[in-house]
């Protein structure tokens, strides 16, 4: 079969925010790019963030980039790479006022001045009190961020290929990235987009677990993709369970709810984070607060029929207030959890909400391997770890992340192109591998996708959520080893399903169940408790033995560790200590 091939100096895998901020940069030194989406870019998971962005601006009180450092490092219960923290730190400020400058609508103070509000683990003066540092337009940031950033690449010329699956990396046997291979999933023909860079954006991961505040699109093809060319996928172990999930549907409540002054109760009426966290209270890191609510459902303490949820309360804001800057939150509440806030308080419960772990990568968004960086090869956003977010992110700092490393990645890969301006000889056969994995799709009497799927999403729910116990550790590795056994044989049986959609829901399977593999080995492995990795057996952090980032490979199921750079540029570091709010 012969393929059609494009040809572009730079390939962008994924349109979300990420992949746009990097594109822009591109568009605008003059590089011929192609942003490729498998939805249109601006149903990208990144329109669903709510909360904010955050930035040490001082609109509100006095901030400094330094502390926001602290916080990020301390967030990350000190796994976090220290120059990638101290380089989006001190860049975020900068950031703002280049999206304001794009177009994005931000909220005001009486003074004009950027709106700022609290947001968890986001403080004044290294820890003293809460600080407000989140930027917001609204509850809708994300949507805001994302068609002005959308706007901003149709006006720089920016091409898109809409509704394009990315399948597979194209990698040479010198190890140099070359380019993609994707399926137009209208008409469902291969295509190869040849590049002389390729960026990774393609977002989170979070559709491994059964309840998820993550779209259905949040599959995780990037690191599928790195993974069965042979690179590693780093701190797989850690995902975010954000504590405000809506009971039943996993609907996210902003954590902007309650730094707009929202807290969680009990069944007693007991407001309970103020026993766990006694300084920080409903505004202490994510991790903390999902686990305290997880206690206290186990204490018998929960909400609603079987007990197995907790309050967010926010009534006392009044309805003006919510009305004003909770707008989305209340039409989401009466929607997904049928009251309204204005009088009653929302069920939630903890849910898989945040990939922590990603492509490896540095400064640059180049992405590094144990032997160095790939020639070619770019990423950033959710599908990368840079790693800014180490074992917990705080909140509203994803977003800054994107456009700050979306950026550093953009420019890199616009001096890269510059520098050498040739395309390298593609591999003989390239897209033969891709071909015969979507060929067996169309075997007679295989694995139904759905099926394989729920299994993956029960098993990763069962043994690898807020609390990790050994034996159900042990289990959900050998559950989950099973489970990829039968990924090869998903075929598409059912007659019904024609359309090329059903192709792509298996395919990705083939990326979940990937990122589900890596997490489960790099859980069961972890003996310590870190972050948002909280393990029964090994209740406490171990520096000594743990200080280290994990490198996931596919081949045999791999392990390797790196350590973790606590060495920042140009200020001193942060040694690790006891984690309290
Ligand atoms: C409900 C919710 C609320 C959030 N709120 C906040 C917040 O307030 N503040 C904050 O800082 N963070 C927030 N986050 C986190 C943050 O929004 C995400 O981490 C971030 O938006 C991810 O951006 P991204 O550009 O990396 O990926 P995404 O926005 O997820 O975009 C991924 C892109 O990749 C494309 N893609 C994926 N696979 C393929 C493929 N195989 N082929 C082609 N294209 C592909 C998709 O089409 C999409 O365009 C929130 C997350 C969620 C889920």
């Amino acid at each position: 079969m012969t393929l059609t091939t494009h040809k572009f100096d730079a390939v962008i895998i994924g349109g979300g925010g990420a992949g746009l901020r990097a594109a822009l940069q591109l568009a605008e030194s003059g590089a011929k790019v192609a942003v490729l989406s498998k939805v249109f870019p601006t149903r990208s998971h990144t329109v669903a963030a709510q909360g904010g962005i955050a930035a040490a601006l001082g609109n509100v009180a006095e901030d400094k980039w330094l502390w926001h450092m602290y916080d990020t490092i301390k967030g990350s219960d000190f796994l976090g790479d220290q120059d990638a923290i101290e380089y989006m730190c001190k860049n975020a400020a900068k950031a703002i006022i280049e999206l304001e400058h794009f177009g994005m609508p931000f909220d005001r103070l009486e003074s004009g001045k950027i709106y700022q509000r609290p947001f968890g683990g986001m403080t004044q003066n290294f820890g003293e009190k809460p600080i407000s540092r989140t930027c917001a337009v609204a509850d809708r940031t994300g949507h805001a961020m994302l068609h002005t950033l959308y706007q901003r690449n149709i006006r720089a010329n920016t091409q898109f290929l809409i509704e394009w699956f990315a399948l597979d990396l194209i990698r040479d046997t010198e190890g140099d990235v070359l380019g993609v291979i994707a399926l137009e999933i209208e008409t469902g023909e291969v295509h190869i987009i040849q590049a002389k860079t390729t960026l990774i954006a393609t977002g989170g991961a979070g559709r491994i677990f059964k309840a998820s505040t993550n779209a259905f699109i949040n599959t995780g093809d990037g690191l599928g993709m790195a993974a069965r060319a042979g690179l590693p996928l780093q701190d797989m172990e850690f995902w975010q369970f954000h504590p405000t999930g809506i009971q039943h549907v996993g609907v996210l409540i902003t954590e902007g709810v309650r730094g707009e002054g929202g807290y969680l109760v009990n069944s007693e009426g007991e407001r309970f984070m103020e026993r766990y966290a006694p300084h920080a209270k409903d505004l202490a890191s994510r991790d903390v607060i999902s686990r305290a609510c997880t206690m206290e459902i186990k204490a018998g303490r929960g909400v609603g029929k079987n007990k197995d949820a907790v309050h967010l309360k926010l009534d006392h804001l009044g309805e003006e207030r919510i009305n004003k800057s909770l707008p989305g939150i209340r039409e989401i509440a009466k929607t997904f959890a049928n009251v309204d806030p204005v009088r009653d308080p929302i069920p939630i419960v903890p849910t898989c909400h945040y990939m922590m772990g990603g492509i490896p990568t540095n400064i640059d968004g180049q992405v590094v391997d144990t032997t160095g960086v790939v020639n070619g090869l770019y990423a950033v956003g959710e599908a990368a770890c840079v790693s800014v977010h180490g074992a917990n992110r705080l909140g509203s700092n994803s977003l800054l992340d994107l456009v700050v490393f979306g950026k550093a990645a953009g420019d890199h890969m616009a001096a890269a192109i510059k520098q050498n301006n040739t395309h390298k000889t593609l591999p003989a056969n390239v897209a033969e591998a891709t071909l015969t994995r979507i060929a067996r799709l169309e075997k007679p009497n295989g694995e139904n996708v759905t099926e394989v799927g729920d299994a993956m999403r029960d098993s990763m729910q069962t043994h690898c959520g807020v609390f990790r116990f050994p034996d159900e550790m042990a289990e959900g590795v050998a559950q989950i080893d099973a489970i990829a056994k039968r990924v090869p044989h998903i075929t598409i049986n059912d007659k019904s399903q024609v359309f090329n959609t059903a192709r792509v829901e298996a395919l990705e399977l083939d990326n979940l169940i990937e990122v589900a593999v890596a997490t489960m080995h790099s859980a069961n492995a972890r003996t310590e408790s870190r972050g948002a990795h909280a393990r029964e057996d090994f209740a406490e952090r171990n520096d000594e033995k743990w200080l280290t980032h994990s490198l996931f490979y596919k081949e045999n199921n791999t392990l390797r560790y790196k350590p973790v750079n606590l060495k920042p540029q140009t200020v001193e570091s942060f040694e690790p200590k006891k984690r309290v709010y």
